[in-house]
């Protein structure tokens, strides 16, 4: 699950990593009077209007707007608000803005990337920082892969204070800022462990110029960004309400609900299979012979009637669907059971793309005698002898509609 920014700065803000004030809001006619509030709070006339979506590449994309008056912060604001934005992370259709966070601004002496994550081939978690902040942590692992740092964490102590502060060192801070990099890397580390966090990102975490509070500078959190692990939400009540159905595609939200796994994707077969490797196979073979899936969509091992139902309304929901493909392996999960949920659930749903469905498994005979049966009442239906035969069968079926 992911949260928007001023979330993830709430979180770093309740763990004592210091963040400028900010305050979110939904209209731009409140931009005025929330700019002058956290500017006063923070004693500057600079501010930063960023827009909350679940997606980064913000402020290459002109969504997050350092403004330095009332009037500006609101038009910031409108335009926000008005556009799509578009990013490296959103895909050309771009992503509609909803929220935006007005915060305070600082002035920047330099800028670092720091991270919680886990680290598979270690098979533990890893701090990673980079002096090169504020750029993608991809494209400096990229272009420059020795300005990253790393530091695994011990599975049951943890980060342990030596190892933040040689980070700290490794990095380049100098005199008080070794202390304050090292308690926000302690604390980071902290919440990405007692929040089920799978990533804990600061980017950029910042240093001030000198002022006579902070002779060496001051180290802050200027963006954040947590995902969280789903398996964990039942035991993260205050994470679990962070989320914001809005920035999810819906038809995947109502996935959830009937404990579907369904992806959206850009081609236009739609496919309803059952476990998610064979929803992988289908996929690539669907590729092999020319076509191009709309979506994953996993019914799981013991889909009833009900979730396939709501399965076909969700795929053909999709306009891009031309086709749709059934691929059921009936290990546990009866064939027969499955191909009488398939046959009235189409009848309910009601198809007008061409349908080609393929089972295997236990009860296969009895599956393919209901499959018969339901040919008068699905007439765009075509069976399938194997997956091959059947992925030939969509593509074609698909091409020529
Ligand atoms: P992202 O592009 O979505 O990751 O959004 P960020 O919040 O990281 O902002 C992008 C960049 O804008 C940062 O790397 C900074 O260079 C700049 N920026 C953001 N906030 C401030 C601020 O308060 N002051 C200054 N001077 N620059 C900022
Ligand atoms: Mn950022």
């Amino acid at each position: 699950m992911k949260v928007h920014e001023y979330q993830a700065r709430q979180l770093l803000a309740s763990a004592g990593i210091p963040v400028p004030p900010g305050e979110v809001i939904t209209d731009a006619g409140e931009a005025a009077r929330v700019y002058e509030q956290v500017t006063a709070k923070a004693g500057t006339d600079l501010a930063v209007v960023k827009a909350q979506v679940h997606a980064g590449g913000r402020g290459k994309a002109g969504f997050v707007k350092l403004v330095r008056s009332a009037a500006e912060a609101s038009e910031a604001a409108k335009f926000m608000l008005s556009n799509k934005m578009v990013s490296v992370q959103t895909g050309p259709q771009g992503l509609d803005v909803r929220k935006l966070l007005i915060a305070a601004g600082v002035d920047i002496e330099k800028e670092y990337y720091l991270a919680v994550t886990t680290d598979r081939a270690k098979r533990t978690d890893v701090l990673i920082a980079s002096s090169e902040g504020g750029v993608e942590i991809e494209t400096v692992a990229r272009e420059n892969p020795d300005a990253i740092v790393k530091e695994w964490l011990d599975p049951l102590i943890g980060l342990q204070p030596f190892q933040a502060r040689r980070m700290a060192f490794r990095l380049g801070f100098k005199g008080k800022q070794i202390g304050q990099a090292a308690k926000i890397m302690l604390a980071l580390a902290g919440l990405y462990r007692s929040k089920d966090a799978s990533l804990a990102e600061i980017n950029p975490l910042i240093v001030t110029p000198a002022s006579s509070d902070y002779p060496d500078g001051q180290v802050l959190a200027i963006d954040a960004k947590f995902n969280f692990d789903d398996n964990a939400l039942f035991r993260q009540k205050d994470v679990a309400e962070m989320f914001d159905p809005t920035e999810e595609n819906p038809a995947e939200i109502k996935a959830k609900k009937y404990g579907l796994s369904y992806i959206a994707l850009d081609g236009n077969i739609g496919c309803l299979v059952n476990g998610a490797g064979l929803a992988m196979s289908t996929m690539d073979i669907i590729k092999l012979h020319g076509g191009d899936p709309a979506n994953f969509l996993d019914v799981g091992g013991s889909a009833n009637e009900e979730a396939v139902t709501e399965a076909f309304r969700i795929i053909l929901s999709d306009s891009k669907v031309q086709g749709v493909l059934v691929n059921i392996f009936g290990g546990i999960m009866q064939c027969d059971i499955i191909a009488s949920a398939i046959v009235s659930a189409a009848k309910e749903v009601g198809f007008s793309v061409p349908l080609v469905v393929r089972l295997e498994g236990t009860n296969v005979d009895r599956a393919r005698e209901i499959m018969d049966g339901a040919r008068g009442d699905i007439p765009t239906l075509q069976t399938a002898s194997d997956l091959t035969d059947a992925a030939k069968k969509v593509t074609s079926a698909v091409t020529a509609a």
